[in-house]
Formats: structure tokens, C-alpha cells, sequence
């Protein structure tokens, strides 16, 4: 070949081939890139590494989750796994911004349950880190469950989600060093909760904030009505020994103490002290703040807000993305104190 032949081949590989293996890695990544230092302070500690795709698929842990639709354990890279989360926990159509931080919050309660990192793994299914169930571990659905479940828009809601994980790859929510225990919920009623009002303790990155934007859920205000034999008959299930009568239910139920977040701490139903928490459950409302109506043979119920409010606020955080807040900011304001940081 005359040299110029070469000289030629060589450049079309430095101009044209080269940059467009680059590209191709950039995208993806999620079209992550360097930020200014202003933006800094909204973001996490380190920045994520855009080119160590093929390392981290190397060295990236593997959970082994119990999937309750198909009964079997299956065992997939950690990053695999929180996609199938996100898909479960939170509508794709909320903010990008929103579904960064139900990514880190999912990753960050896998990687505290995970044997790998030292955790004690699912208590209901001890083979596994994590099972598919909602209301004991987090909720998780599969690559044909999401085309099942979104049609014509799976491949515009998947590949937003891909993009919140894989712009928040390997990023947790840590305290004094550990990861913390993950508690969120769908809708609050414009504060969250403290974690002591509903579970056995306290904990110090779960104080009462404010959360507003909750009004645009259609769970914000619900209504439940029991005719008043119903009702009584619900709670003598609960309460055998109540004396609680059908008759003049107004005069045997009054609310004892509310919660910093005005929520119901204890009511008093026919004579016996109730826990809001547990006078939710009893009657399947959707949160423990709640008002009472009474109308003749029927009580109504009406309960502000959706979830136990303790931590971030699904609504919430859209509403902090839509006014332009980003992920570190809607984590660390439900989460106080926190520190965003790759696990290790
Ligand atoms: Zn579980």
C-alpha cells in the first residue's frame, strides 16, 4: 500500500471510529457527564464512573431474590434487580429526578438486607436477600410483567428507568457510615411522620418535614363508610371485650392525642384506648389521619394522605422534581442527615 493508503486508514480510526465506540458507551450511561461546581452541592459525594461499565458488570454483587409470582429464587446482578423495583414502586410517568431517588432508596434497603454486605437477608424466605413482596420486603416485577403491565409504552417507561438506575448506579443512602433502614411511603397529608409513631423505634433520619405538592395524588382525600353495625362488629372483632354499641356511636369514639404531624396517635372507642396505627389497620383506611362523620346508621371515615408517612413521599418527591429539585435533594430532605455515597 503507498503510504498515504495508511496515513489515510489511520486517521478515519482516530477521527471516526474511535469517537464512536465513545459515544455509543456514553449513551449508555445515561448521558451523565461533568458538572458545574454550583450544581455540586445537590449532588452525590463522588461522581459516577461513566466509563467502568464493563468492570462493575464484572464486579458487581449478585442478590438473590424470592419471587412470589413465579415461587422460585432468582439470582441476578444487584442493578438488574433495583430496574424490577423502580418498575414496581412508582409509576414510570413520574420525574426523572423522582425515580433517581426511589432508585437509591430501593438499592439502599437491598444492599442492608444482602448477605454479601453483611445483612441477615429476607426473614420469610432465609434462601434468599430479598423477596418480591410489597409489604415485607419491596415490590419487584419482571421484564414481561412491565410489557404486560405498560403495552405500548414499555419501551419508552423501561428505558427511564434503566436511565434513573444507571445515573444512581451503586449509590446508597448511608448514616454515621451503615446504610440506613428504608422507609417510604405513596402519599403524605403535607408532613411525614416520625418513625417512632409507628414502629417499635425511633430513628434519627426520620423526623416530621414538611412535604407539600400531596394534594395532586388522587389518594390525598379518601372516604370509608361502615354502617354503624359494621363498624361495631369490626372492632368486637379486634376487641371482644369492648362494650361498644351500634347505638350512639358518636358519643363512644373520640380521638385522645394526634401526632406532631397531625396524625392520630390514640382514640378512644368504647371505653378502650386504640393506637392510630392499629385502628388503621382494623379498618383498612389508608393512613392514620383520619376524621370521623357520623350520619345516622353510617359512619364515614375520611382519611387524608396514603402510606404510613415515615420518609420520603412518592408524590412528594415528584412534586420536588417538578419545582426542579434533584434526587440528592428529595433524599436528603425526607431523609435527615444522610450521606448519598456508593456502597462498598
Ligand atoms: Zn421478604
Amino acid at each position: 500500500m503507498k503510504w498515504w493508503i495508511n496515513l489515510l486508514l489511520a486517521i478515519v480510526i482516530i477521527v471516526v471510529i474511535i469517537p464512536a465506540l465513545t459515544v455509543q458507551d456514553f449513551s449508555l450511561f445515561g448521558f451523565k457527564d461533568k458538572r458545574s461546581s454550583s450544581e455540586m452541592n445537590g449532588q452525590p459525594n463522588d461522581e459516577i464512573d461513566i466509563t467502568s461499565k464493563s468492570k462493575e458488570g464484572v464486579d458487581e454483587p449478585e442478590i438473590a431474590m424470592y419471587d412470589h409470582a413465579t415461587e422460585s429464587v432468582i439470582r441476578m446482578p444487584l442493578e438488574e434487580y433495583i430496574i424490577g423495583v423502580v418498575a414496581a414502586e412508582m409509576p414510570a410517568s413520574f420525574e426523572l429526578e423522582a425515580l433517581k431517588a426511589q432508585a437509591v432508596a430501593a438499592r439502599t434497603f437491598a444492599v442492608r438486607k444482602m448477605r454479601a454486605f453483611g445483612g441477615n437477608g429476607c426473614s420469610s424466605h432465609p434462601q434468599a436477600d430479598v423477596c418480591s413482596l410489597y409489604s415485607h420486603c419491596q415490590a419487584w416485577i419482571s421484564d414481561e410483567q412491565q410489557k404486560k403491565n405498560w403495552g405500548s409504552d414499555y419501551a419508552a417507561n423501561h428505558e427511564k428507568i434503566v436511565r434513573a438506575v444507571e445515573e444512581t448506579r451503586g449509590y446508597i443512602m448511608t448514616y454515621d457510615g451503615a446504610p440506613i433502614e428504608v422507609f417510604f411511603h405513596s402519599t403524605s397529608n403535607g408532613k411525614t411522620e416520625d418513625a417512632g409513631e409507628v414502629f417499635s423505634h425511633s430513628l434519627p433520619y426520620y423526623t416530621v418535614v414538611d412535604s407539600p405538592g400531596e394534594e395532586t395524588s388522587p389518594k390525598y382525600k379518601q372516604t370509608f363508610t361502615f354502617s354503624n353495625e359494621q363498624f361495631v362488629k369490626i372492632f368486637k372483632s379486634r376487641y371482644p371485650r369492648s362494650n361498644l354499641s351500634a347505638k350512639n356511636l358518636s358519643s363512644q369514639i373520640r380521638v385522645k392525642s394526634y401526632t406532631k404531624s397531625g396524625r392520630v396517635a390514640e382514640l378512644i372507642v368504647g371505653g378502650i384506648t386504640v393506637k392510630g396505627t392499629d385502628f388503621r389497620y382494623l379498618y383498612g383506611l389508608n393512613s392514620t389521619d383520619f376524621k370521623f362523620k357520623f350520619e345516622g346508621d353510617r359512619v364515614i371515615i375520611e382519611t387524608t394522605g396514603y402510606g404510613h408517612g415515615v420518609g420520603m413521599s412518592q408524590v412528594g418527591a415528584n412534586y420536588m422534581a417538578q419545582q426542579g429539585h434533584t434526587y440528592v435533594e428529595i433524599l436528603k430532605h425526607y431523609y435527615k442527615g444522610v450521606e448519598i455515597e456508593k456502597y462498598r
